[in-house]
């Protein structure tokens, strides 16, 4: 056994194997696994082998995507066989909404670069003799869909990886790890101790006890789940070729071939946590978990009713056996929050299809200092300490249950909540507030009308919120929205230094005292990392402002970057709340409760000041995200209800009334100001995005300036444009491709009704070539083509003269 080595992956499952494959392709070969027992001796054993290359996030199915094509080179490369069978896959949709749903995600995995199609029930059925389609709707068809052999695929890996100069030891569990004090990592093993400079937890069912032996609690956990095998059905004995995978995702049953029989899967809505406590050292790498098949009784009648021969033929084997779960179903990927080179690589719930991604993206990070894309939505920096363990827990059970329900773009998931609430929470109900959740958060995302039920309509077209928000966005153009923004992050970066090392973390210029300026914040590849807004309340005190759910996220970067001698950061967001007073009477009321005057002399647009209001010491700045005139004051949490009820005291006969973040996100894009995950990601440079107007090129050092100099001077080959839609029911919701002539030219970031202009609008990113005044382009709405229109300037108040007025 070596005693040094580069990184130190823990764990010989299909992802720490993966991992150790990529960093070998990337050119680093002075990298070791360290195995318990043996390799597959977690989940991966027992894995259905199944992959699938569809999945709601972007970035993840691109992950997906990459991991199927992958098996083919690891399969060469290594000479081990890992039994591919390229069958094709089929999504399956009985109802109505999922039908729709399955349409608009044909359009989006096309855009993609997928080759899905939309087939009929006559279609599923050529393809796959054994479906009753007498209630099926119609169907996805992914060419790229297979099933494998999970032991083959675990060993390709860990051979491929072998031969470029990783070493693997098995029978060697991790039993410590240690800093040594030199900025290293010492892994201390059954066999001995080995020092490195990167650590990675891919210990898969142990990934938790890996991470308690650096201190951290991993938002997982293992659930049970099951699948049986049929003897051999008479239908396919006929056939000289396989059925395809098949996702009945109203059926809540998975199915594949397996030799002369099926494989079938079920997500029982009984999910089952395993192992809650910490998962037994001594679980063994062939221990099964007992059957629980009363549990799977109601899914099972439900899936012979569509598969009616799999009704009457005989089990061959059954196999209950645990994998572990997130709160969000998503893995857990990257730098570890406050450890120096500890990597996770865990939570993976799909390893055969997620595995390859999952690798890749780690390995580039550890070599490359970052990933080439945006895999926020795999970061394991997106929990914060919201996620305990039994949040974790409620949420992976939630998720478990619900593993093939529609995702609604407006549905928030009930579990682990209410966690944390804004110190307004309660007045805000008591107004008939309708939440939302981030980062744990409960945030309003409308006011129900009088009479209305205090409750949203999960849906994919307009819902029962439309007409409140309408009023909302009225209102808060004519008069004063009120808003509680405390889900906004709020860091303060003091110190004699703050100064100097801010303008080297970001890419904008520093305001001066007193003043607001947007702030872009580049990677080191010139790539976005953030879209926030700097506040300096004095020489060497600045408050920087951003998306609530990036907080873990932030601080990482912040910490990475900024730490040092006479800098201090703080995370505020918890500590402060917030209430955003938007519209053109807003300075009117902030008079009222201020009891004191201030004219544009005193705050102007983009300034920040200090000021008393209802007893409290506020920040108060002068801005709105909406376009209109504005302003954002932050108070210390205990203040927030005294400020409310002071503000709602103050409001009579100014047009006032409580907003939610719809209403914002509805006038935020009748301004075309874009949002970060929407608009603004890693995916994206400056010029793209338009950000480029808020980057200082001419400073002499900031992070990704090279870069950024490079992209200033080239074209990019696509750009950020808002689009009317001529939609009359639905919205766009993200990622429905653009076309011109049935050729694809864009994708959508976000969509929503423009209220005030009495539009459907989108943002997106178009290629660059096209021109504004092109006619001809539509975009896939829950399957079908809307015509739709590049806006040239903004439909409200294009020149700004109300948000600066
Ligand atoms: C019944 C069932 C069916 C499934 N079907 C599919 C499917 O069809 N398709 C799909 O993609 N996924 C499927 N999965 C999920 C899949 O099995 C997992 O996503 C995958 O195995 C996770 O792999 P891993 O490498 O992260 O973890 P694991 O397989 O658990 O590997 C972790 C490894 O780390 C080792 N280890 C842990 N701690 C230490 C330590 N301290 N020192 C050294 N070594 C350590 C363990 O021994 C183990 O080998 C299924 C799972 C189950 C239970």
């Amino acid at each position: 056994m070596k005693a040094h080595a580069r990184v130190v992956v823990i764990g010989g499952g299909i992802v720490g194997c993966s991992v150790l494959y990529h960093l070998t392709k990337l050119g680093c070969t002075d990298v070791v696994l360290c195995e318990r027992k043996e390799l597959t001796a977690g989940s991966s054993w027992h894995a259905a082998g199944q992959i699938h290359a569809l999945n709601g996030d972007p970035a993840v199915a691109r992950l997906q995507g990459y991991t199927i094509a992958l098996y083919r080179e690891i399969q060469e490369i290594s000479g081990q066989d890992v039994g591919l069978h390229m069958t094709g896959g089929l999504l399956v949709a009985e109802t109505r909404d999922r039908w729709d749903f399955l349409r608009a995600d044909c359009a989006r995995q096309q855009m993609l670069g997928a080759a899905t199609e939309l087939i009929s029930p006559a279609q599923i059925r050529d393809l796959c003799p054994i479906i009753d389609t007498a209630r099926v709707l119609g169907a996805i068809y992914d060419p790229r869909e297979a099933h494998l052999d999970p032991y083959g695929a675990t060993h390709a890996y860990a051979k491929a990886a072998r031969l470029k100069g990783a070493e693997i030891y098995r029978h060697t569990r991790v039993i410590e790890i240690v800093p040594s004090g030199k900025g290293t990592w010492r892994v201390v093993t059954e066999q001995g101790t080995i020092e490195c400079e990167h650590v990675v937890n891919a210990a898969g069912l142990w990934a938790r006890e890996v991470g308690h032996m650096v201190g951290v609690e991993l938002p997982l956990v293992p659930m049970e789940h099951h699948y049986l095998i049929t003897e051999d059905l008479p239908e396919l004995k006929q056939m000289n070729r396989e059925v395809p995978g098949i996702l009945d995702l109203d059926g809540e049953i998975y199915l594949r071939q397996e030799g002369k029989g099926m494989l079938l899967g079920v997500y029982e809505k009984e999910a089952t946590p395993w192992a809650v406590n910490g998962t037994p050292w001594e679980h063994g790498e062939t221990e099964l978990l007992a059957p629980q098949l009363d549990r799977l009784t109601d899914t099972l009648e439900k899936g012979f009713q569509r598969f009616p021969s799999l009704g009457n033929a005989g089990i061959r084997r059954i196999v209950n056996g645990p994998f572990t779960f997130t709160p969000d179903g998503n893995p857990l990927v990257g730098p570890v929050p406050g450890l120096r080179h500890y990597w996770a690589a865990c939570g993976v719930m799909a390893g055969f299809s997620q595995g390859g991604g999952v690798g890749l993206t780690l390995a580039q990070w550890i070599l490359h200092g970052e990933p080439e894309g945006d895999v926020y939505a795999m970061d394991v920096g997106r929990f914060g300490p919201y996620a305990t363990r039994t949040y974790t827990v409620e949420k992976a059970r939630e998720f478990y249950s619900r593993r093939f329900q529609i995702a609604y773009p407006n549905e928030y998931w009930p579990a682990g909540r209410p966690s944390k609430t804004s110190a307004a929470h309660g007045a805000l109900k008591a107004a008939n507030a309708v939440f939302g959740v981030s980062y744990g958060l409960e945030y309003p995302c409308y006011f129900a009308l009088p009479g209305e039920p205090a409750a949203e309509m999960p849906t994919l077209r307009r819902s029962n919120a439309f007409q409140a928000v309408r009023e909302e966005c009225h209102a808060a153009r004519r008069g004063v929205g009120i808003l509680d923004i405390s889900s906004f992050s709020k860091y303060e970066v003091s110190g004699p230094r703050a100064a100097t090392a801010l303008d080297r973390l970001l890419a904008g210029r520093l305001p001066t005292v007193g003043r607001i300026r947007l702030t872009p914040m580049l990677a080191h590849s010139g790539r976005l990392m953030g879209d926030l807004t700097t506040m300096r309340l004095s020489e060497d005190r600045f408050h920087i402002g951003g998306s609530g759910y990036l907080q873990t996220w932030h601080m990482r970067w912040f910490s990475e970057h900024l730490a040092q001698e006479g800098v201090q950061i703080r995370n505020m967001t918890d500590q402060y709340g917030g209430l955003a007073l938007i519209g053109p009477r807003s300075r009117e009321l902030l008079e009222r409760i201020a009891r004191v005057k201030v004219p544009d002399c005193i705050l102007p647009f983009m300034s920040v000041v200090p000021m008393d209001l209802a007893f409290a010491s506020a920040i108060v700045g002068r801005l709105s995200v909406t376009g209109e005139l504005g302003y954002e004051i932050y108070v210390p949490t205990l203040h927030l209800s005294a400020l409310l009820d002071a503000v709602l005291e103050a409001s009579s006969g100014l047009g006032a009334r409580h907003i939610g973040m719809y209403a914002l996100n509805s006038m935020r894009l009748e301004k075309s100001f874009g949002i970060w995950s929407r608009e603004f990601s890693r995916d994206y440079t400056p010029r793209m995005s338009g950000l480029d107007r808020f980057v200082a090129y001419d400073k002499p050092d900031f992070i990704g300036r090279d870069a950024a100099l490079q992209d200033r001077a080239s074209v990019p080959d696509k750009r950020l444009v808002t689009l009317t839609v001529e939609s009359p029911e639905a919205d766009a919701a993200g990622y429905e491709p653009i076309w011109l002539n049935g050729k694809m030219v864009g994708f959508v970031t976000s969509g929503g009704y423009g209220h005030c202009a009495g539009i459907s609008l989108a943002m997106g990113y178009l290629q660059s070539a096209i021109p504004d005044v092109e006619t001809g382009l539509s975009v896939s709405i829950l399957g079908e083509q809307r015509t739709c229109q590049v806006l040239i300037q903004p439909p409200i108040d294009p020149t700004g003269a109300r948000m600066r007025g």
